[in-house]
């Protein structure tokens, strides 16, 4: 039996498992992928405090080797399940994976987000044929090519900037004619001359038989004017009928932001209307014993560094509720 289980290994889940390795509780981490979830997506990390400069992947990795040093032992496995148990004189939670099932006295969730589709006809199959959602991982095979991004945020913009060293054309989509993401970034951009600005345009159709050959870019109805906070939120639909410009392009890569993992916790813990696990200041749940960090809580700001920050206030939680 562990005292907690933390599922993800992302900037949440293994800050959370250096506090409670530290605090001598028995740690055991789960995590579907790879280490470090999202944040190895990113080319370049300049927003951390006393790291300027640091690249996703090396942060991801010095997290990692620092939780493990510390004695926090990671399973690379999927959980399928969470379950609470309780007899008279015991109270604990069963976690089952796709190959086993563990045991905990508490569990933190930090198993952050996963990448919003378009849901488009076709974007399924062409995923891994021309549909990418990560930049840094798929950058380099479109040398010398045109490609899209499609999005308005820091993720959009990072990317296009990251591949407008690589490829040869981009086209940056965005469905507002005002950008989420940092003003700095945008001015850097349009001092580009292989970057075109494809504005108040959605992606209504993504072509291709064997591969991605063409997408076709709707004007939308209306621009936003307000958007809402949480992106996910906002309406935005293509003009029916309109003329439909179509773009021959290489490679797509969709960065429309993240929908919180939270499907298998549905029934146990209380979601907010986006998906997100309620919670309160200090990252516990409405189950006593379950607590959560990181992007899959609700929360305003989902930063790296409100991530690690989760991660601790989560794990003191957690030691208070094992301490009694
Ligand atoms: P985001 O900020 O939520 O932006 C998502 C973008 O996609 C928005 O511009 C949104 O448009 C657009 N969008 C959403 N649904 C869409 C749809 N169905 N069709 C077309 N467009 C759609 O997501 P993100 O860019 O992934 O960033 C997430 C967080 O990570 C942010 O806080 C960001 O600052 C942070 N981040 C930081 C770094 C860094 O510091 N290195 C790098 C990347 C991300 P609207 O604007 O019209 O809503």
């Amino acid at each position: 039996m562990y005292d907690v289980i933390i599922i993800g290994a992302g900037p949440a889940g293994l800050t959370a498992a250096i506090y409670t390795c530290r605090a001598n509780k028995k740690t055991l981490v789960l995590e579907a992928k790879v280490y470090g979830g999202a944040i190895v997506e990113t080319t370049q990390i300049e927003n951390y405090p006393v790291a300027p400069h640091i690249s996703g992947p090396n942060f991801a990795k010095t997290l990692y080797t620092q939780a493990t040093e510390l004695g926090a032992e990671v399973e690379f496995e999927e959980v399928v399940a969470l379950r609470e148990n309780a007899t008279d004189s015991d109270r604990y939670f069963e976690i089952t994976t796709e190959d086993d099932t563990y045991q905990a006295k508490s569990v933190i969730i930090a198993g952050g987000s996963i990448d919003r589709k378009l849901n488009l006809p076709n974007e399924k199959e062409l995923t891994g044929r021309g549909v990418s959602y990560c930049a840094t991982c798929d950058g380099a095979l479109y040398k010398g090519k045109t490609v899209a991004v499609n999005g308005g945020g820091n993720t959009a913009l990072y990317d296009t900037l990251y591949l407008s060293d690589i490829a040869k054309k981009i086209y940056l989509i965005h469905r507002r004619n005002e950008f989420r993401g940092d003003p700095a970034l945008v001015d850097k951009l349009k001092k580009k001359d292989n970057i075109e600005f494809i504005m108040d345009s959605v992606i209504s159709k993504i072509n291709g038989e064997k591969r991605l050959e063409s997408i076709e870019i709707s004007p939308v109805i209306r621009p936003v004017e307000n958007p809402s906070k949480n992106s996910e939120n906002t309406p935005v639909k293509p003009v029916e009928n309109s003329n439909a410009k179509t773009l021959k392009i290489d490679g797509l890569f969709v960065a429309i932001g993240r929908a919180p993992a939270t499907k298998i916790y549905k029934d146990l813990l209380k979601l907010d209307g986006n998906g997100y696990i309620v919670a309160d200041e200090k990252c516990r749940t409405n189950v006593p014993g379950i607590f959560v960090a990181g992007d899959v809580r609700t929360k305003d700001v989902r930063q790296l560094v409100t991530a690690t920050a989760d991660g601790a206030v989560a794990a003191s939680a957690v030691a208070e509720y094992l301490n009694g």
